[in-house]
């Protein structure tokens, strides 16, 4: 088979403007950005607010392994595959960091015959979007430093200032920096420090606001940091938020594609679901919502992270709720949280199979208990024998859950039709109202050790002697009412990424808790969880490469 982006690159693409027309848009509803991408107008929403919802159907999955899962792959397949049944979908999905693409992820557009295109330009700079995020995030940055060195009229306590640079690229030299060497000319010196740009609060506010003027004012309640007198200084108080707003006027407008049959695709924000909430933007998914009559949107990582935060945190900041979710396994990634070792997933192994499905079987209680009905997608990789499938339908079988064997990756939108046809039939049942986790008005540890029990499968929270000072300054400041974004490894249910499976009888830990007023969450730090990822000893980068004649290689 082809890789994907030779099949990317041979994709027949309609020009942007008739997939446009397939939704029915206006001329004034979107703009072109080049022949095959277009930016939606931040109006469009506005306009279509009466319009009725199409069902919305949320794709998540198992614990991710390094052997892969395909949630995008499959999400992109379904949409592709209710198109094929005449019914109008849309896909919704996250824009890829260039971080991941590099290092050792890959790209997140989907793989095989189920991918958005013109795909290595989503997986590259795509509209800039990420660029405009870095650059607002890292001109905040400049702005601070700038007020401290002219005089520092708040009173800004260097060693307090919370407010990172980031960058879209992995780069671990960068998490510890100190800024303002070399002089009292060159501004004052104090500890700093890089994220990746996926994590920056900025992005979580561009992905949460309904409007530019909600961008604008969750902005100006971004908190950079405390003064000498631990006193809160918000963006407002530095003055900034109109600047800041201006750079992302193009970055909040959700951008247009298609998948590799002319589904259209809209991809807009993508923080990352272990560090950040994990989701595309409400603004993407309320649109795609009024655009379709279905719409396939995806979370990152496993349930326990990228669902659980799409279902806690993003449907409380948008107006809608899923009415379906995909839960999506692999069998090769089973096996490892059986205990296989990824150089023998290609060798059948049904008893580590049997252990591994116990990963599953967490993800699939805690949807139940959003109350939520679900799929599950078995995504078909070509070493799975029949032992080994049979061996998991009939586990779901016995469990009562649906389940479909799905084959997008090597048939596209085809692949998929039986997961198709079983998830119109559950959006047409009629199903209970959404049950969240927490209620906003539960204290802040009540909080975490519900999504810890819940979500986790824990004993217990503990809390280090910093979070909860945290804590306590979280209460006076009055942020005790908003929802908290865990950040934990993907890897594991637990905040120990080696254990995998279904671990019992631990604790996680929480070691900082931070305010995204901006936002609109707490972010609980657990375990060892890095905001700016490192590179693997052999990048991705290079097998990549662009010839004299523009032909590109390597990107997946
Ligand atoms: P996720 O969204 O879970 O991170 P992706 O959909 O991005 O996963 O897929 C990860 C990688 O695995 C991609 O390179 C994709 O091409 C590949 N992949 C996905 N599904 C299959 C499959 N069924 N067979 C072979 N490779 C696959």
């Amino acid at each position: 088979m082809k890789s994907d982006i030779e099949i990317a690159l041979d994709a027949k693409m309609k020009p942007i403007k008739e997939i446009a027309e397939q939704l029915n848009l206006n001329e004034e509803d979107w703009e072109p950005y080049g022949h095959y991408k277009a930016k939606l107008s931040d109006h469009l929403l506005d306009k279509l607010s009466n319009q009725p919802d199409g069902k919305i159907i949320l794709t998540t999955s198992i614990n991710p392994t390094p052997a892969g899962e395909g949630k995008s792959t499959v999400t992109v397949g379904l949409g592709q595959a209710l198109n094929r049944m005449n019914k109008k979908a849309v896909v919704a999905l996250r824009e890829p960091s260039l971080g991941p693409t590099m290092g050792i992820k890959g790209g997140a557009a989907g793989g095989g015959y189920s991918q958005v295109v013109p795909m290595e330009e989503i997986n590259l700079h795509f509209t800039g979007d990420i660029h405009a995020i870095t650059t607002a995030n890292n001109a905040l940055s400049a702005f601070i430093d700038n007020h401290i060195h002219q005089g520092n009229e708040l009173n800004i306590d260097p060693r307090r200032v919370e407010w990172k640079r980031v960058l879209d690229i992995n780069d671990r030299a960068l998490r510890q920096v100190v800024v303002g060497l070399g002089g009292p000319v060159r501004g004052v010196p104090r500890e700093d420090g890089f994220k990746i740009s996926v994590a920056s609060e900025i992005m979580a506010i561009l992905c949460l606001a309904s409007d530019l003027q909600d961008l604008k004012t969750r902005i100006s309640n971004i908190v950079i940091g405390y003064t000498y007198e631990k006193q809160p200084i918000t963006v407002s108080q530095l003055g900034f938020e109109g600047a800041l707003t201006l750079l992302l006027k193009d970055a909040i407008k959700p951008n247009l594609v298609q998948t590799l049959e002319n589904t259209p695709a809209i991809i807009h924000g993508g923080p990352f679901a272990n560090i950040a909430h994990g989701c595309n933007s409400v603004m993407a998914t309320s649109i795609a919502a009024k655009l379709g009559d279905y719409v396939v949107t995806e979370s990152g990582f496993g349930a326990d992270l990228g669902a659980e935060k799409f279902l806690d945190i993003k449907t409380r900041a948008g107006d809608f709720e899923p009415d379906a979710v995909v839960i999506v396994a692999t069998i090769r990634a089973l096996k490892m949280h059986g205990g296989l070792d990824k150089k023998q997933l290609e060798n059948e192994d049904v008893e580590a199979l049997q252990r591994g499905v116990e990963n599953l079987k967490k993800h699939m209680e805690t949807i139940e208990n959003f109350n939520l009905p679900y799929i599950v997608a078995i995504n078909q990789f070509p070493a799975d024998t029949d032992a080994e499938i049979n061996f998991l339908l009939d586990w779901c079988e016995k469990q009562n859950a649906p389940v479909s064997l799905v084959d997008v990756f090597t048939k596209g939108g085809e692949g998929g039709l039986d997961l198709a046809e079983k998830v119109v039939k559950i959006c047409d049942e009629q199903s209970g109202s959404l049950n969240y986790t927490y209620e906003l008005s539960d204290a802040i540890e009540e909080k975490i050790l519900k999504i810890a029990k819940k979500v986790y499968g824990a004993d217990g929270v503990e809390y280090s002697t910093k979070a909860r000072k945290q804590i306590e300054q979280m209460k006076e400041l009055g942020f005790n009412e908003l929802p908290v974004c865990m950040a934990k490894t993907q890897y594991s249910l637990s905040d120990d990424p080696s254990l995998l499976g279904r671990p019992e009888g631990f604790t996680i830990t929480v070691q900082e808790i931070h305010a995204s007023a901006g936002a609109g969450f707490l972010v609980a730090l657990t375990g060892d969880v890095m905001t700016m990822p490192g590179l693997p000893k052999k990048p991705a980068a290079l097998d990549m490469d662009v010839t004299e004649d523009g032909v590109i290689k390597g990107l997946f």
